[in-house]
């Protein structure tokens, strides 16, 4: 089997995968330290407070934790959270660069007691690596093959009790039973505007710039439920103000976000490229997946995971067995009508029509 492409170029400040070094530096000083200061996904907050509290309580390692949702939830921050709040090391790992089983060996077995091991994008991680985690995840335990043909023989080697937090963008693509491994999953949702705001508004305070409410709630409503989108947004309108010699105002919000095309709703280029596609193109649909990553020239796993669950999420596209399918309600926002002409309302222009 090959293994899935990661997440390619969206475009650049809405692209929720995207990281730059300078931006994970960024981010890594935005990033909430404990569960009280995450914002919002308040059920996976108390789930995850019960889990650690009582594995405190009667000292030994939580259970092996999976966190599923889109990219930029706060996936890697929870995972770092997890070892925060008790205290323990953290290794971090990710699936892409796991291709054999002898590189996950190798982590493992250099973890030391109550370790958490993150492996980002846990589902490309090599098959021969996530049989090798079962055991590990069951048993603490690892059989290497030590030789080679008929001399080999496989030596039990133990591991120190570990919590292996694992993030993954698309759980389906987990074999069921390394899914029914992790004790615990939480699967993180976009987020509400007014949590959204907390999270600017936090961020803010820590970059030292003055914003108001207004200006917050404007970038609130175009960051696609995403506070990694948030965070950058806000970026840009910093650089924005500083640039121009103004304030971070609504005016600085809405000059900074239409510099770089983010519609009043969130929508980006891709957004707009793939409902353009979808509307008129295939009159709305059905279109299969791969036949629209095609279209706008794209992988078909950014736009399964970083463009559709948005375009889904505010109810434009509806995946069928037979395709993708746009809503009345992605006509209407278009202007258009499934006759293919302009409806009298107008609408929001699809670049290119
Ligand atoms: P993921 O691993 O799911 O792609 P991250 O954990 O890297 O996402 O989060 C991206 C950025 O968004 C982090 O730098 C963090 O500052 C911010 N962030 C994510 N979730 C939250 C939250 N609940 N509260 C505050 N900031 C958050």
């Amino acid at each position: 089997m090959t293994e899935p492409a990661a997440p390619t170029a969206g475009d650049e400040v809405t692209n929720p995968s995207l990281e730059s070094e300078g931006e994970l530096a960024f981010e890594g000083a935005l990033r909430p330290r404990s569960l009280t200061e995450f914002v919002g996904q308040q059920k996976v907050r108390g789930q995850l407070q019960l889990l650690l509290t009582a594995a405190t309580m009667q000292n030994r390692t939580p259970d092996h934790i999976l966190l599923a949702g889109p990219p930029g939830l706060g996936k890697t921050t929870l995972a770092m959270i997890i070892a925060y709040e008790g205290d323990r090391p953290l290794r971090m790992a990710s699936g892409p660069a796991i291709q054999h089983a002898g590189d996950l060996a190798a982590v493992l077995s250099s973890l030391v007691p109550g370790e958490v091991l993150f492996i980002d994008e846990i589902h490309r991680m090599a098959r021969s690596a996530e049989e090798m985690l079962y055991l590990a995840m069951e048993d603490f335990r690892i059989d290497i093959m030590v030789g080679k043909g008929a001399g080999a023989t496989s030596v039990p080697l133990d591991l120190a009790p570990f919590t292996l937090v694992g993030a993954t963008t698309r759980s389906g693509m987990l074999p069921n039973p390394l899914r029914d491994r992790f004790g615990f999953t939480a699967n993180l949702e976009f987020y509400a505007e007014n949590e959204l705001e907390l999270v600017l508004k936090r961020a803010a305070a820590l970059i030292g710039l003055p914003i108001g409410q207004r200006a917050l709630a404007e970038i609130a409503g175009r960051c696609r439920g995403t506070p990694r989108i948030a965070n950058r947004l806000l970026r840009r309108v910093r650089d924005y103000a500083l640039v121009h010699g103004g304030d971070a105002d609504l005016t600085a919000v809405h000059a900074a976000l239409e510099l770089y095309d983010v519609d009043e709703i969130g929508l980006d280029r891709l957004d707009r490229e793939v409902m353009r596609i979808v509307l008129t193109r295939f009159g709305g649909g059905p279109v299969g997946l791969n036949t629209l990553a095609v279209s706008v020239g794209e992988e078909s796993e950014t736009i399964e995971a970083v463009v559709e669950p948005f375009l889904v999420r505010i109810g434009f596209l509806t995946r069928t067995p037979r395709g993708r399918v746009a809503t009345p309600a992605a006509w209407r926002h278009f202007g258009l009508s499934s006759s293919g002409g302009l409806t009298s309302q107008g609408g929001l222009p699809l670049d290119d029509l």
